[in-house]
């Protein structure tokens, strides 16, 4: 049967923090579990998912250059905190008897398959959910630009950004009342007044092969299927 959504492919991009909860720190069981079943509603509807998860709730590169170490060691660090939250979220589908494959940009193949694209199409095509960690393999960039690079490899139709608040403002939510939400924006104006969607690398790449960009909130329950049905709040980033 065909699934009420215009979208067939997405990519879901969740920040490290998304999945430490209420610690300031690492992983909370039930919150990853509680985002893997906002991943099974919409996988449930036949959309194929792709997910990059960042690694701030372990490790940040630049808070560890700012300590002293070398950048690019620092990155290497970042990058391997986010094979650690993409084997958590593995674990949490998995639970839910959905399928999972988790694709790291750095080849450790005793522990997850390393990035080849064909074969990670392959696995779309199954309705396998594929993760993509390690980001881009490469130290100065995000994850925000590993979610873009491998959504226009993947052919996404969009990049869903998971965040806390339900789209993009005119200034911040939580300090301003009178603060707005965009319902469309152009990357151009994401870029021009720094509205802090993802980085700039990311927003440009986005922008440079016409790959929408939703930001949503996380936090409403069953709010990624709601959008990928067509309702919910969300602000969206195009042309
Ligand atoms: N990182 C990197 N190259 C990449 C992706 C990530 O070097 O392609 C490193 C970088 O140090 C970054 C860390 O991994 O600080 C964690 O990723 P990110 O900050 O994007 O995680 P998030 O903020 O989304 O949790």
């Amino acid at each position: 049967g065909s699934a009420p959504t215009q979208y067939g492919r997405v990519m879901l991009k969740i920040s490290g923090e998304a999945l430490m909860g209420d610690q300031g720190y690492g992983l909370h069981p039930p919150t990853v579990a509680r985002i893997a079943n906002e991943v099974e509603s919409v996988a449930q509807m036949g959309v194929e998912v792709c997910m990059v998860i960042g690694g701030g709730n372990i490790f940040r590169g630049l808070q560890g250059s700012a300590q002293g170490m070398e950048r690019t060691t620092a990155d290497y660090m970042g990058m391997l905190a986010t094979v650690m939250n993409a084997l958590a979220m593995q674990s949490a589908l998995e639970d839910k008897g959905l399928h999972c494959r988790v694709i790291s940009a750095i080849r450790m193949d005793e522990v997850c398959e390393p990035y080849i694209r064909r074969r990670a199409i392959r696995h779309l095509e199954k309705k396998r959910i594929v993760i993509f960690a390690a980001g881009t393999g490469n130290p100065y960039f995000t994850t925000d630009t590993a979610a873009t690079l491998r959504a226009n490899e993947m052919n996404c139709e969009a990049i869903f950004k998971g965040t806390k608040v339900d789209g993009v403002y005119d200034k911040d939510p939580v300090k301003h009342k009178d603060a707005t939400r965009y319902q469309d924006v152009s990357y151009d104006e994401v870029l021009q007044k720094h509205l802090g969607v993802m980085d700039a690398s990311a927003i440009a790449l986005a922008r440079d092969n016409r790959l929408p960009i939703i930001v949503f909130s996380l936090d409403e329950p069953g709010g990624f299927r709601t959008i990928l049905e067509g309702d919910g709040t969300y602000t969206r980033v195009h042309n």
